[in-house]
């Protein structure tokens, strides 16, 4: 990415077509569109790129079996179309993960299941291809499951019928419970902060200025109409103005608090409805996975146990929240709750001290204004203009960034009269390169090699580069893990981190997955880590010491580490 030094010399001294507000998954794809169609773009994040809801996903790119059961069809479609694009547009990002659900003690599969996922096979498809392609063909799930076997090419497109032996390698912890058959379908999987990265890093290739550390405090207006933002760097403390012709208001759940009365007495904007959903992660000793799982939790809801970077990542819940948005935790109740529908599942007797990590993220659902609970308010987009010309879009789903950003740039170009299509169908995020393609350094691991290709594409080599340079580099961050200590010096050079935070929970996910170990006092990775970005940044002792305290500080604001919860923390 572009300095961040020069981002905001830029920011404060061009003009703009596009001032993008929020640096999540919509802004981000809202700089590409319009960066892409030839618009100059700014962008400003109030905190870190993606460090809102867009970093708290269950980091699957999908349709949503379970929106399906809402006849939620439009949407389901939309984001199974989405998903067949995105894996081809970002094929190192967006992959295709096997999902099972089981059966046991010889009972039938779920024929409601069956039917929703022939729905599924058939939406993901297309309208043409979908019906000729699947229906003529599929007699029974069995006799799929055969054809699947007899070596048919295996797509992410179809489901089959496997049976239980087939159910425990995908799902080795389900072993002792010795399943009997299974659904195994396909959705895709994605590391959500790197999705935005990637996206922004596209925006930036068009041209696009983005910066986080910057925080819109109200609208420049001239004549009652928006020319711009007024905010503030939050680093100096500075004033800023950015001048743009077209406001875009991407802030997610934050979205009402820009302009509140504008928005809701004009466009009768509904609240926002916040809704909480909290993961954990458990390690592959705990829980071995190579494939998703669907597991019953209880009053006819469902939630995933995923493979994610090595581990097992559970999740989610799904409440109404009505407490603080600037720091949000899995509270104590979510955690027992996850692990009982775990333990019920998996036949393990797991507690909160086998949790390796968690995080909980709040949804921007925009609410009917009816009595519905949050799980079935509808993930659809919106989109508001209202009389400053602010254009403000939010709800809709990581999958679905796309279609968002092109209904929001669809608007602009419309205002200006212009004839400029979308082109973000066909503009690849970031470059596939296989990992046999990265040059080798003295001192890396050969299980680094896939998980640079896989988080950076061709740009892994800038960060080889980097593990060339000193040999402590080229080690990992922490034992067990294949990330590399020069991702950190690649992040606060080129990814615009500005602390231990950033590089730990938002740039690689080790905050996360190794929460224990890297918020412990005195841990020597994270001491590594400081050292690594503070020589980057020019951080002397005193100033090492002030970030590893304000590392401690998020992590115990965000939860991360299960056994830190106080007594009650996160209660809404
Ligand atoms: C628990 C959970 C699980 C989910 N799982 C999935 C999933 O598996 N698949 C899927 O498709 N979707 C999923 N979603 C939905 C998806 O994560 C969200 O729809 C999406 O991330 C929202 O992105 P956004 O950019 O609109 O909002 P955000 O990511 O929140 O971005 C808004 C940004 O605006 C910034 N901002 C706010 N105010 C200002 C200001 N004044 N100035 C500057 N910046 C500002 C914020 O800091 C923030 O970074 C999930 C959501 C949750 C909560």
């Amino acid at each position: 990415m572009i300095a961040r030094s020069d981002a905001l010399q830029a920011l404060a001294t061009e003009p703009f077509d596009v001032v993008v507000i929020g640096g999540g998954i919509t802004g981000a794809g809202v700089a590409l569109d319009a960066a892409s169609r030839g618009y100059s773009v700014a962008l400003v994040e109030r905190d870190d790129f993606a460090s809102g809801t867009s970093s708290r996903s269950s980091k699957l790119v999908h349709g949503g079996l379970r929106y399906l059961q809402q006849f939620d069809i439009g949407l389901v479609r939309e984001a199974l179309q989405e998903r067949q694009l995105l894996v081809k547009l970002a094929p190192q990002l967006v992959r295709p993960l096997p999902i099972v659900v089981p059966a046991f003690g010889g009972a039938r599969l779920d024929r409601l299941v069956g039917v929703g996922l022939n729905l599924y096979d058939v939406m993901s498809l297309g309208p043409r291809r979908g019906l000729r392609g699947r229906l003529g063909r599929r007699p029974t799930d069995a006799a799929d499951g055969a054809e699947a076997r007899q070596g048919e090419t295996w797509s992410p497109e179809r489901h089959r019928v496997i049976g239980g032996e087939e159910v425990c390698e995908y799902l080795p912890a389900l072993a002792a419970r010795a399943p009997t058959a299974g659904y195994l379908f396909y959705d895709c999987q994605t590391d959500d902060v790197r999705l935005v990265l990637s996206v922004l890093g596209e925006a930036e290739r068009f041209g696009a200025i983005c910066a986080n550390d910057v925080c819109v405090e109200e609208l420049l207006l001239e004549d009652g109409r928006a020319a711009g933002v007024r905010a503030r760097e939050r680093v100096s403390g500075e004033a800023l103005i950015v001048r743009a012709e077209h406001v875009v208001n991407a802030t997610g759940v934050w979205a009402d608090r820009l302009r509140p009365q504008e928005l809701h007495d004009e466009a009768e904007v509904p609240q926002i409805r916040p809704s909480r959903g909290s993961h954990i992660i458990l390690s592959n000793e705990r829980l071995l996975l190579r494939a998703g799982a669907i597991v019953p939790a209880g009053g006819g809801r469902t939630i995933f146990a995923l493979p994610w970077l090595g581990r097992a990542l559970i999740g989610t819940t799904d409440n109404d929240y009505h407490g603080e948005l600037e720091h949000v935790r899995p509270p104590a109740e979510d955690v027992d709750y996850l692990l009982d529908a775990v333990n019920a599942f998996f036949a393990t007797s797991l507690g909160r001290e086998d949790v390796a990590g968690a995080f909980a993220g709040v949804r921007p659902l925009i609410s009917p204004g009816d009595a519905r609970t949050s799980v079935d308010i509808s993930r659809k987009a919106e989109l508001y203009e209202t009389s400053s010309g602010m254009i403000t879009i939010t709800g809709g789903k990581l999958t679905t960034w796309r279609r968002m950003a092109q209904m929001t740039v669809d608007r602009i170009v419309e205002r200006d009269s212009l004839d400029a299509p979308c082109r973000t169908q066909e503009i690849q995020i970031g470059q596939q390169v296989s990992p046999e393609q990265l040059e080798r350094v003295a001192g890396v691991a050969p299980e680094a090699y896939p998980a640079l290709a896989a988080r950076y594409g061709s740009r892994a080599d800038a960060v080889l580069r980097i593990a060339g340079e000193r040999a402590e580099l080229a080690k990992p961050i922490l034992d067990g893990f294949p990330d590399l200590l020069a991702e950190v010096v690649h992040a606060a050079r080129s990814e615009q981190a500005r602390g231990i935070g950033d590089v730990l929970l938002r740039r690689t996910r080790l905050g996360l997955l190794a929460a224990r170990e890297l918020s412990a006092e005195g841990s020597p990775a994270l001491k590594r880590v400081a050292a690594a970005v503070g020589r980057e940044l020019g951080w002397n002792l005193r100033r090492r010491r002030a970030e590893l305290a304000r590392f401690h500080d998020e992590a115990l604001a965000e939860g991360i580490v299960v056994e830190g919860l106080p007594a009650g923390a996160g209660a809404s």
